[in-house]
């Protein structure tokens, strides 16, 4: 942290360096409190600028105090902003790049503000759950009108200051570095003879203010699940109309409220758990990484081109290589298709599109990609295949070169063992479509070496990725938890429920998708194919024989036009089948299940229970380090709801005993699969010693 104070022109110029983001530290706050106050008292000056260094402004607190007494402690951020929008001296805020939460709320108290073209403004705080809590619902309406206020803080997305430019947000937009436009302004009539202006000064008159909050309001209370934060912004922008400091007052009361909301709990916690997923035992950020700079993708099918087009689009140059062909040439389509849709939606433009696909290799000899740093096989899902590709790897690969496989289900222990180089080799699962999934299971064998570790990690960095690390396990983290949440939605079928009353229910609980629509996106097919491969393995499998049957009628879901739901109007669109309805009755009674009614609450305690059990057999055999990692493998990669921060920080809100009192419960229930309850030693001694998933922290297994 520093604070670089320097007199150019008799205006005193204040730039604070906080990296990564100039965020406002306790330090930085008070060295800028000391720079004004030193700008104050110094009479040969006429004004003041504050920037932040390194190009850009700022990107708000500073997470790293969250939390801590730091965060709270004087100057507080709001002592900060009175005292710059109090200042006798003008002050102009020149901003450049990010200018974000507390940052802009500290650039909305400057007098004047400059901001380069493309800098980016906004108050992000929604997406935690919060509203900017530093007067920044006050500030922003005066300036820019509560329309535009509503649009910025409900989203809580960035706008670029071009967008803004004819607004009294920014007095000036300039191409280059906003420095110099604010060291003009400071010399010019317009900042020099007159007193400085400020925004709490401003009337916001704005005669359709409770109009514009109503429907702002009316649009959000049809959201699912119905979130806290952008409404009560509204309610604290509309108290824009009032006296500045009555206005001030309700959004602090809101602020505070929304701190103790779980939403806001349960998205705070996403947040961090997502920036604590990348750190590893042993691992430390400036650990030795091997080069990442060309890059070899076995097989080109769903996955092979999805992964492709994800490392093109990091510019990392790569050979992709196929069996024959024809899949070659058909892989190449599926990339060049890829590319043609975000050209046509206006997201990528055309020498764009062909610049990344100049970086494209296709072959069919591995002799071609020796000299790849990483290789990335997504060849089918077979033991036999893989030994093939993997002796062909170990063969034709330089030494040190980073080995991964795509594998779901298949043991990368095993695969390892079919090189001469296991330390080189570890599992990088990807979620289709792989270049939009953010998820990326990282899979350590029990050879792997830390540096191919933290390579890899590095790897998902550079694909704008969020990395979890996963140790050997069939399913990994998260299919292994789906697989016990499915098998749970199919036996409530039989009880009693049906397919559109469970996705209902999970959907009001906020997933993305309930569990028989995400079977008929995926294919019935797929989990078909590991319940052959279970009752092939495992003597005594119990699992519902609903879903075979389903897949005898033909119906795999989407892609045959039906499933558990028809498709009448298109893949967005189910509807209850008549077939399917026949189907279950007539399944009820082959096995000898009379129907009952089952409410909301059991359909969601027992499937969200469903993965917290098995979750907490994966934190407990080391399979995740730690039970966020979990949270952040159902959040970026299954549709679980951020405001609920994931199934474990759920469980650990719930309470502990409370969750094993209700899978007591369902281990009761004959039909439910009672082995399957069984709850896994480290939830009952958890439930018993009153703690929390969130306290566990495991040495990793392989
Ligand atoms: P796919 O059938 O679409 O593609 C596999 C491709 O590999 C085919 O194009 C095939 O021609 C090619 N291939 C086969 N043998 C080869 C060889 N010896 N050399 C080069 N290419 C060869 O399969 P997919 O869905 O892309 O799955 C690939 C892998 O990714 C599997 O291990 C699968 O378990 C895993 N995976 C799939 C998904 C998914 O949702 N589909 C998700 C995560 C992981």
């Amino acid at each position: 942290m520093s604070i670089d104070y320097r007199v150019d022109r008799a205006v005193a110029v204040i730039s604070f360096a906080n990296p990564p983001v100039n965020g406002l530290s306790h330090a930085v706050r008070a060295g800028i409190s000391a720079a004004l106050d030193r700008a104050q008292t110094d009479p040969s000056l006429r004004a003041i600028v504050l920037t932040g260094a390194g190009g850009l402004f700022s990107g708000g607190a500073d997470i790293r105090e969250f939390g801590t007494p730091a965060s709270m402690a004087d100057p507080t951020l709001r002592q900060l902003i009175d005292l710059v929008e109090t200042s006798a001296k003008p002050v102009i805020a020149a901003i450049a790049g990010t200018c974000l939460g507390g940052g802009l709320e500290l650039a909305l108290a400057a007098h004047y503000r400059v901001a380069s073209a493309d800098a980016k403004l906004g108050l992000p705080e929604v997406k935690l759950g919060l509203l900017p809590g530093a007067g920044g619902t006050q500030r922003l309406p005066r300036l820019v009108g509560a329309e535009t206020a509503i649009d910025m803080i409900v989203s809580g997305d960035p706008v670029p200051a071009t967008g803004l430019a004819n607004t009294a947000l920014l007095d000036y937009v300039v191409n280059g570095d906003p420095l110099a436009g604010a060291l003009e302004l400071a010399a010019s009539a317009e900042v020099t003879t007159r007193p400085p202006p400020r925004t709490r000064d401003i009337l916001l008159d704005q005669p359709n203010l409770a109009a514009l909050c109503d429907a702002a309001r009316a649009r959000l209370e049809t959201a699912r699940p119905l979130l806290p934060a952008p409404l009560r912004a509204v309610d604290a922008i509309e108290a824009a109309g009032k006296p500045f400091d009555e206005g001030l007052a309700i959004e602090r009361r809101a602020f505070l409220e929304l701190m103790e909301t779980p939403e806001s709990k349960g998205l705070r916690h996403a947040f961090f758990a997502e920036r604590a997923a990348g750190k590893v035992d042993g691992i430390t950020p400036s650990a030795p990484v091997r080069p990442l700079d060309q890059a070899a993708v076995i097989g080109a099918g769903t996955m092979g081109a999805g992964i492709a087009v994800s490392l093109l689009n990091a510019g990392i140059p790569l050979w992709l290589v196929e069996a024959d062909q024809a899949a070659l040439d058909q892989g190449l389509a599926r990339i060049a298709g890829s590319y043609d849709g975000q050209v046509k939606k206006g997201k990528l433009s055309v020498s764009e599109r062909d610049h990344r696909l100049a970086l494209l290799r296709p072959t069919l000899s591995y002799d071609a990609i020796g000299q790849a740093d990483v290789v990335i096989e997504a060849v089918f899902e077979s033991m036999e295949v893989k030994r093939q590709v993997f002796i062909a790897l170990d063969r034709v690969m330089k030494p040190g070169a980073v080995l991964a496989t795509n594998t779901s289900t298949l043991d990368v222990n095993t695969i390892a063992g079919f090189t001469r180089r296991p330390s080189d080799v570890l599992g990088l699962h990807f979620f289709s479509p792989a270049n939009v999934m953010r998820l990326l299971e990282v899979v350590r064998g029990r050879a792997t070496a830390p540096d191919v570790l933290a390579t890899a990690l590095a790897l998902g960095k550079a694909l704008r990725k969020v990395a979890v690390i996963s140790g050997v396990c069939d399913g990994f983290i998260g299919n292994r938890m789906l697989e016990a949440y499915t098998k749970q939605a199919w036996y409530l079928v039989e009880e009693g429920a049906t397919p559109q009353q469970i996705d209902r229910a999970m959907e009001s609980f906020g997933v993305a998708m309930g569990p028989f629509r995400v079977g008929d996106l995926v294919g019935q097919d797929v989990s078909l194919s590991i319940r052959q491969r279970r009752r092939a393995e495992r003597l005594g499998y119990l699992c519902s024989t609903l879903p075979d049957k389903l897949c005898q009628l033909g119906r795999l879901g989407q892609k045959t036009g039906g499933g558990w739901y028809d498709y009448p109007e298109g893949p967005r669109r189910p509807a209850p089948s008549a077939v399917v309805e026949q189907l279950i009755t007539s399944h009820r009674a082959e096995i000898g299940v009379s129907p009952r009614q089952i409410d909301e609450s059991e359909i969601v305690d027992r499937l969200v229970y469903a993965l917290v059990n098995e979750g907490a057999r994966i934190l407990e055999e080391g399979i995740a380090a730690r039970a966020s990692d979990i949270d952040v493998v159902y959040l970026t990669g299954y549709g679980f709801p951020p405001a609920r921060g994931g199934p474990m920080f759920h469980a650990d809100q719930v309470g502990l005993d409370q969750v094993l009192r209700r899978v007591r419960e369902f281990a009761r229930n004959l039909h439910g699969d009672p082995a399957f309850w069984t709850p896994g030693p480290l939830l009952e001694r958890l439930a018993e010693s009153g703690g929390r998933f969130s306290e566990v922290s495991q040495s990793p297994a392989s």
